[in-house]
């Protein structure tokens, strides 16, 4: 049967028809075990039945009332209890449908709010050469992935980008790891100095990278410099944390583990965990004050945002993950799966690096070791491994692209916080299979 649907490529796909627990069911009846949520979504794995009931229980309710003239139950709770656990400071929500709208809604909010506090120049976005915070026109700008930005570049907000923190590829080999993260750290502050204080408004960051390459967390220190930079010179520091947050790294919220509080933070996957399409742009009291004494009110808005059944799905997920105690489970399990991998590919040649946090993991190919120098991209090494681990009933999450020419081909890995020991061991074995089937051919 031909397909209508508007898809990702040429190729057919196999036809979702059915999920449960860590796997996803073709219409053929075939398994594929999810070792990345998709792209880090499904943190509950699938057809979890408290969010099951809690979206039939509010479809009962209702489904939408427009946020123009309503506010709704499910939509209050779930701000309540994300500021109870977000990072100090952080004191309101704002709904969206999804990390791209998350991510807008956060840099039009820091533009108003210098804005309203009498600051209009500043205007200027800084962000980091390898980071990705979604493909609308503002959060394409912020993003630092050329090729993905390249076409659009008229079309594009002003944003600068400085560095990102890789240590595998950009450590100095006479430098510890805490001195270089503050050297790139301070190229933070060479930016705000360079462009003038007065017309910067937010540095943006994801604190664990995800899509571009494969779960690179900062080194120790990184971001409290970051933190400081931003403090001194009055620029808002937004962190994005649409994959990694949301328990993905075994704290809710990413940024506790590097000790920073951000003024905005965005998440989006698994806050909806694949039951409904929802994010949300998390900001101070401060921010939130500022507008409110000004104006009065931000000046956005969507149609869905504040949805009430999507709303209902956020809140039974973060439910169950602080309920269920998937923290501490995402740790354990986490550790399980670092070892995993190390032990399946730690000597393997083409494995150059194993890393992450909680179970948010990524492992990098290399052509060698010693140079850490990537295959070359006409191979298209990370398609060959997804296309491999499909066949073996494994989705992964391979990609490529290069920052400052390093860091080629990598595969994420973002199971489910239910998964089991013995499909930690199952995932590993396929996607060994899968590396090795794509090396070969
Ligand atoms: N920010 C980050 C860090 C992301 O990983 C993504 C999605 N991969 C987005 C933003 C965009 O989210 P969405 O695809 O839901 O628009």
């Amino acid at each position: 049967m031909a397909s209508h649907v508007f898809g990702r490529g040429p190729a057919p796909l196999p036809v979702a028809a059915r999920g449960e627990g860590c796997y996803i069911f073709d219409d053929a009846g075939r398994a594929y075990l999810d070792g990345s949520g998709g792209a880090a979504v499904s943190c509950l794995g699938h057809s979890d039945p408290d969010v099951r009931a809690a979206m039939h229980a509010q479809l009962d309710r209702i489904a939408f009332a427009h946020t123009g003239f309503f506010t709704s139950e499910p939509a209050e709770e779930l701000a309540a209890l994300l500021c109870a656990h977000a990072p100090e400071g952080i004191g309101k929500v704002y709904l969206l449908s999804g990390g791209s709208e998350a991510v807008e809604a956060a840099i039009k909010l820091a533009r108003q709010y210098f804005l309203e506090t009498g600051q209009p120049d500043r205007h200027r976005l800084i962000a980091r050469r390898q980071s990705y915070h979604g493909n609308t026109l503002g959060a394409l700008a912020a993003g630092g992935n050329a090729w993905r930005r390249e076409k659009y570049a008229p079309l594009l907000v002003e944003t600068h980008h400085i560095a990102p923190c890789f240590e595998y590829h950009f450590r100095g080999d006479d430098e510890s790891a805490f001195d270089y993260g503050q050297r790139v750290a301070n190229e933070l502050d060479a930016e705000i100095e360079r462009l003038g204080p007065e017309t910067v408004m937010a540095f943006i960051a994801e604190p664990v990278v995800g899509a571009t390459a494969g779960a690179v967390p900062a080194v120790e220190g990184y971001f409290r410099r970051i933190r400081e930079i931003c403090d001194r010179h009055g620029v808002l520091l937004i962190l994005d944390e649409v994959m990694c947050g949301m328990g993905r790294t075994g704290t809710l919220f990413a940024c506790e583990q590097d000790g920073i509080a951000p003024d905005i933070v965005t998440i989006a996957k698994g806050l909806g965990a694949g039951y409904a399409p929802i994010g949300a742009m998390l900001c101070s009291d401060t921010i939130h004050a500022a507008i409110a004494s000004g104006s009065g009110s931000f000046q956005h808005g969507h149609t869905y945002h504040g949805h009430p059944l999507a709303a209902a799905a956020g809140r039974a997920v973060l439910g169950a993950i602080l309920d269920r105690g998937l923290l501490d489970q995402v740790q354990t399990r986490g550790q399980t799966l670092s070892a995993a991998l190390d032990a399946r590919f730690g000597q393997h040649p083409p494995v150059g690096d194993i890393r992450g946090r909680g179970l948010f993991r990524g492992l990098e190919l290399v052509e060698d070791r010693t140079t850490k120098q990537s295959f070359d991209p006409a191979r298209r090494l990370h398609a060959k491994i997804k296309a491999a681990a499909m066949d073996e009933g494994l989705i992964c999450y391979p990609a490529g692209g290069t920052v400052d020419g390093r860091n080629g081909d990598h595969v994420l890995l973002a199971p489910p916080f239910i998964i089991s020991e013995d499909e930690i061991g199952m995932l590993v074995d396929r996607l060994a299979r899968a590396v090795d089937t794509a090396l070969a051919a």
